[in-house]
């Protein structure tokens, strides 16, 4: 029979490369800790509408990417795409934002969708979120930006690009979406096959079209800037002025406008300039109207999502620290086959003590043992005489040197040397 295989576009995370994304959650945590973020877990999927209705109809993730399928009990179930549509449901159905209350939020975990596998490009990814929920004012978009980029300064990434845009609200962007139509209606003959779909569907999405011949006309396009309402100016100048006090640089973008209809106001993204195509290691913005789009009230948010493969990616290109390596501290090991009983008792009773202990259980030999021994602190070797003397001899595989302990000691002489 032939092995089966992970299927496309999924990866196995092996112990070599986990402890680096443990250190980058823990970061991740402190950093969201620091700012006032609590965590939270939605589930991994969703009913298919949440995504439909909260992320919008007309959008590639909606339209080409998502993992959907019936259950057993005829519901239509989507495998999460991203989670911020979750978490505003979350908020929604827990009562987290009633009566004025805010809620800032974050989580993590694997996203998934259908996509053409590539570097920086998978169908079950891993993002970490934050969302603030509950407050409509711009120095709540200038928070979740610097928290984002905290994180990253704390991971040690360099060669960010933050790029930010005001894609508008429910009353301005009508009048823009129908500058760009007219604009764009008058450029047919240059548009690829996709744009002329969304020329009628979603002309916003021209904006960001990868394709050259598409990205030439857009460049002459009407600038939202122009378009945009008082309100949704004003916020954009707060936004911009707030970044600047905290002394972040960023690019203006026009034709930033991302892949998720429920944003208004501020877009940004943020890009490394070390990961070629997939190049954005974060993206987020204010989206007032997702809670009234999914059937709650009136709840503002503004969040960022990023990908953990990716900073992954950027980390280990620019060879940043991913902290101390995970090792065992002690390890015990038999000198002959009757000492292997007291040697496991003994690992036991570190263990219990909170000191990382391994010994071996495949039967291997002593030379073998103390190989492992190799990349511990401290080696605890038991034999006969140890055994007739109630002993352990404790030696610092450092220093080379090794010391008798009473067995009922060993604990207390291993906690004052480790
Ligand atoms: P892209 O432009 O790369 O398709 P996106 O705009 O679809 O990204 P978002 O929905 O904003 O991505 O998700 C936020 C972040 O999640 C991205 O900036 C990226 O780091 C990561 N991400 C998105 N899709 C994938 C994927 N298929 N594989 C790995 N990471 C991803
Ligand atoms: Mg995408």
């Amino acid at each position: 029979m032939t092995l089966i295989n992970a299927p496309r576009g999924t990866r196995d995370i092996l112990p070599s490369e986990s402890w680096k994304w443990a250190y980058i959650i823990k970061t991740a945590s402190q950093t969201m800790q620091d700012f006032g973020f609590s965590e939270i877990h939605i589930p991994i999927f969703e009913h298919t509408e949440l995504f439909s209705r909260g992320v919008g109809e007309t959008t590639d993730i909606v339209e080409k990417e998502m993992y959907t399928f019936n259950d057993r009990g005829g519901r239509s179930i989507t495998l999460r795409p991203e989670a911020t549509a979750g978490v505003m449901r979350c908020a929604l159905e827990n009562n987290l934002c009633v009566q004025g209350a805010s809620a800032k939020l974050w989580s993590w975990g694997p996203m998934f969708r259908h996509e053409r596998p590539q570097k920086g490009r998978y169908r079950q990814f891993y993002q970490i979120d934050a969302e603030c929920l509950g407050i409509s004012n711009a120095m709540a978009d200038v928070e979740v930006i610097s928290l984002s980029l905290e994180l990253f300064r704390r991971l040690g990434l360099r060669n960010l690009e933050v790029v930010i845009n005001s894609v508008g609200c429910e009353k301005c962007r009508p009048v823009y979406r129908q500058k760009l139509v007219d604009y764009f209606s008058a450029h047919k003959d240059s548009l690829c096959e996709t744009c002329l779909d969304r020329l009628s569907r979603n002309p916003l999405r021209i904006l960001d079209c990868k394709k050259e011949q598409c990205g030439l006309v857009a460049d002459g396009a009407p600038d939202i800037f122009d378009s945009l309402c008082d309100e949704c100016r004003e916020h954009f100048a707060q936004v911009r002025a707030g970044l600047e006090r905290l002394g972040f640089s960023y690019r203006l973008d026009k034709r930033l406008v991302r892949g998720l209809d429920y944003y208004t106001k501020t877009a940004y993204e943020i890009l490394s300039g070390d990961l070629g195509a997939q190049n954005a290691v974060a993206g987020g913005g204010r989206y007032d109207n997702l809670s009234s789009a999914i059937g709650g009230g009136k709840v503002p948010g503004v969040g960022f999502a990023c990908g953990v493969d990716r900073i992954m990616l950027v980390m280990e290109e620019q060879g940043c620290s991913f902290g101390q390596v995970p090792k065992t501290r002690v390890y015990c090991a038999a000198l002959d086959e009757e000492s292997r009983a007291s040697v496991q008792v003994l690992t036991h009773e570190l263990r219990k003590a909170g000191i990382s202990a391994e010994c071996d259980t495949s039967g291997r030999g002593f030379k073998a043992q103390m190989k492992n021994a190799g990349a511990c602190d401290f080696a605890c070797i038991i034999g006969q005489s140890e055994r007739e003397n109630n002993s352990v001899a404790v030696k610092d595989m450092k220093a080379g040197v090794q010391e008798n302990v009473p067995v009922n000691e060993a604990v207390n002489y291993l906690r004052d040397r480790l």
